[in-house]
């Protein structure tokens, strides 16, 4: 079956991942919405680039993923314009870095509902829609750090192994209807994400620039490269081709081998 016509609604797509599996759905004929923070005439470029290149609908929502009121209007928003939401990637996701006893507490809420709770509100808006249609592809980007540890991320790592128990539990109550629910979990990609990070993580570790990209990023990562934003978006594509039907509540690595060891 081809994912032409399909609809992506693909959150925190303004940027980094999200927007390279908006575009490589929108590659493969879906119509997408794009979701994220950014500077209007940026966003507004881009989606118009997104139809223009890939003759495809693309439209914007603003939802803030902190806020359950505003992630079900996006997916009401999608099946609007669209008539469904076919296929959801729960992509958007922030860090901070500090040991836990400086944690600000807000910054743990804040992690914990953007990177596990929006997963849920967006899930639980999109799922009667897919259940009535009998197919369905939720994408759920996790990390590395879904299935191991990093000192002073303890948010990020708490949230990512709760996603990964959160796409297992959503596996098992759709294995009947034809939608399938995995996560992706990737080790370093070169985003603004882990740029952002580099001065944090140099202040915690008393580094240099170059120590936290040599001795901390890509220390963990066997294969010492990043992973790039094409190759989640090529899987994720993937994941949604009837190919992929009987993979279901998996958590796929893409790390290098970071996990292996
Ligand atoms: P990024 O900073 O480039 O993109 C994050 C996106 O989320 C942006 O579009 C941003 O506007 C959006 N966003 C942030 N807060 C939001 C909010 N409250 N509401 C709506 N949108 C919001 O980061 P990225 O590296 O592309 O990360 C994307 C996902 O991939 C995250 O879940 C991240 O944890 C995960 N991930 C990244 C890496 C990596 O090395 N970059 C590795 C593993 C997993």
């Amino acid at each position: 079956m081809s994912l032409a016509a399909k609809t992506a609604v693909v959150t925190g797509s303004t940027s980094g991942i999200g927007l390279a599996v908006a575009r490589a759905f929108a590659k493969e004929g879906c119509n997408v919405l794009i979701n994220g923070f950014g500077e209007a005439a940026a966003i507004e470029k881009e989606r118009a680039s997104i139809e223009k290149e890939f003759g495809v609908k693309a439209i914007y929502d603003g939802a803030d993923m902190t806020k359950p009121e505003e992630i079900a209007a996006m997916i009401a928003h999608a099946e609007k314009d669209f008539g469904s939401v076919d296929i959801l990637v729960n992509n958007a996701g922030i860090q901070f870095v500090s040991p836990i006893e400086e944690f600000p507490i807000e910054k743990w809420n804040q992690i914990i509902a953007i990177n596990l709770s929006s997963a849920f509100h967006a899930m639980r808006a999109a799922i009667p829609g897919m259940k009535a249609r009998k197919w369905g592809r939720i994408i759920n980007t996790a990390s590395a750090h879904s299935l191991v540890a990093s000192p002073f991320k303890s948010a990020y790592v708490s949230a990512k192994h709760g996603i990964a128990g959160l796409t297992k539990t959503a596996a098992l109550e759709l294995a009947t209807f034809g939608v399938t629910v995995n996560c992706i979990s990737p080790g370093y990609v070169w985003t603004p994400l882990v740029e952002k990070q580099i001065p944090d993580t140099m202040k915690a570790r008393n580094m240099t620039r170059e120590q936290v990209m040599h001795d901390v990023l890509l220390a963990a990562q066997p294969t010492k490269q990043f992973v790039t934003v094409d190759q989640v978006a090529a899987l994720a594509v993937f994941l949604s081709t009837d190919a992929a039907s009987q993979i279901t509540g998996a958590n796929i690595s893409m790390d290098g081998g970071w996990t292996a060891e």
